[in-house]
């Protein structure tokens, strides 16, 4: 049986809708996620109550970042800032260096406000409800959904990836991503349990990145195996459906790699915007249509320098809305050359503690053969 948002409209006016939550799904995840929860760090362990501020530290870094890298940050975070009350208190600057390399660094920005707004407006304590905590920056309908639930216990269902494709293989829905997600996150809630609402939600992240894989699901082994509608089809990898995506137009643009000695050439870039407040050697602008010969007239003037070398190949990287390439010029210029307004030199052993972004590490990395 498959699903379309007016099927279910259907089957709810007649009175048919309790045929998609069969019964003991709820009670079927729990217990298999009993025995099988991972372990995070941010999870405590079974039956103990979890820290809204872990919580919520972890599902901001999750966004957009998978386990295994948010791991080791995540340890880094709370090491140094245990609570919010701590991380509150921290600089902006700090924050970013320490989120260095984890990209969408506006993640950083508002981790640090919503930090300063709840120390500074509810004392050091999270609100309870999805509407209190979606009023704090960065905090959006999914975040606020899966910490209500995890760490209040609120019975509610935050839907991410893992769960929109469990679901819709679950009930074989037909309607495709974007559209589905009202429909997904109504038939998500079937599956919550009259309890631990928290441990539902993640028993579905679970089943979603272990079980319910984006390719050869391991269906053998799923609790919720008995009745997933895909299944049944036979054809579980074609869901979630999803409408064509429409990607970025590529850009292109030049880097700079000036050094002095041991010394790099760098600059801040301004705080709105992408990668707002973060560090980068100077650049053109990105743009579809850029040349080498009106990039190199972006170049900072320094006094002394003889001439530009270009680096062979180019530089890659993906965001989230555009494919970018860049090519590298790299110069060196005497001692005692001064730094254009705006920028300033850095030891190259020292880079590590700039709030560095991804794209420029591999600049930066081009550019000096490291
Ligand atoms: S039976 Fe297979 S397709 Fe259905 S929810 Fe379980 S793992 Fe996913």
């Amino acid at each position: 049986m498959s699903l379309s948002g007016a099927a279910v409209r259907r089957k709810k006016a007649s009175g048919a809708d309790r045929d998609q939550a069969a019964p003991g799904r709820p009670a079927l995840l729990l217990d298999w996620y009993d025995r099988h929860r991972r372990r995070l760090p941010w999870r405590p362990p079974p039956g103990a109550q979890a820290d809204p501020y872990r919580v919520w530290l972890s599902e901001i870094m999750l966004q957009q970042t998978g386990v295994k890298t948010v791991g080791p940050y995540f340890e880094k975070f709370t090491a140094r800032w245990p609570g919010v009350d701590a991380l509150g208190r921290a600089s902006l600057d700090d924050v970013l260096r320490m989120w260095a390399g984890l990209g969408y660094y506006s993640r950083a920005r508002n981790l640090h406000a919503c930090a300063v707004a709840v120390v500074r407006d509810h004392g050091g304590v999270f609100p309870d409800t999805e509407q209190g905590l979606q009023a704090l920056p960065g905090i959006g309908p999914y975040t606020a959904a899966a910490i209500a639930a995890i760490a209040f216990g609120r019975r509610t269902m935050p839907v991410d990836g893992n769960i929109e494709r469990v679901v819709s293989r679950l009930f074989a829905v037909e309607e495709p991503l974007p559209r589905a997600k009202l429909l997904i996150k109504q038939l998500a809630a079937t599956l919550l349990g009259e309890a631990r609402a928290g441990d539902s939600a993640q028993a579905l992240m679970d089943l979603g990145s272990s079980i319910c894989t984006p390719k050869k699901p391991a269906c053998a082994l799923c609790p919720l195996n008995d009745g997933c509608a895909a299944r049944v089809r036979g054809d579980q990898e074609t869901y979630p459906r999803k409408a064509a995506k429409k990607t970025g137009a590529l850009r292109r643009g030049a880097a700079f790699v000036v050094t002095r000695g041991d010394e790099l050439l760098v600059r801040t870039r301004v705080e709105n915007g992408l990668l707002g407040g973060m560090t980068e050697v100077p650049g053109s602008n990105w743009i579809a249509s850029q040349d080498d010969k009106a990039a190199l007239k972006q170049a900072p003037v320094l006094k002394g320098m003889a001439r530009w070398h270009r680096k062979a190949g180019i530089v890659t990287h993906v965001f989230t809305h555009f494919p970018l390439e860049l090519v590298v010029y790299r110069a060196n210029v005497p001692a005692h050359t001064r730094a254009p307004a705006g920028m300033r030199w850095v030891p190259i052993a020292t880079l590590k503690d700039e709030a560095l972004p991804n794209v420029m590490r591999k600049v930066i990395a081009h550019g000096l053969d490291l």
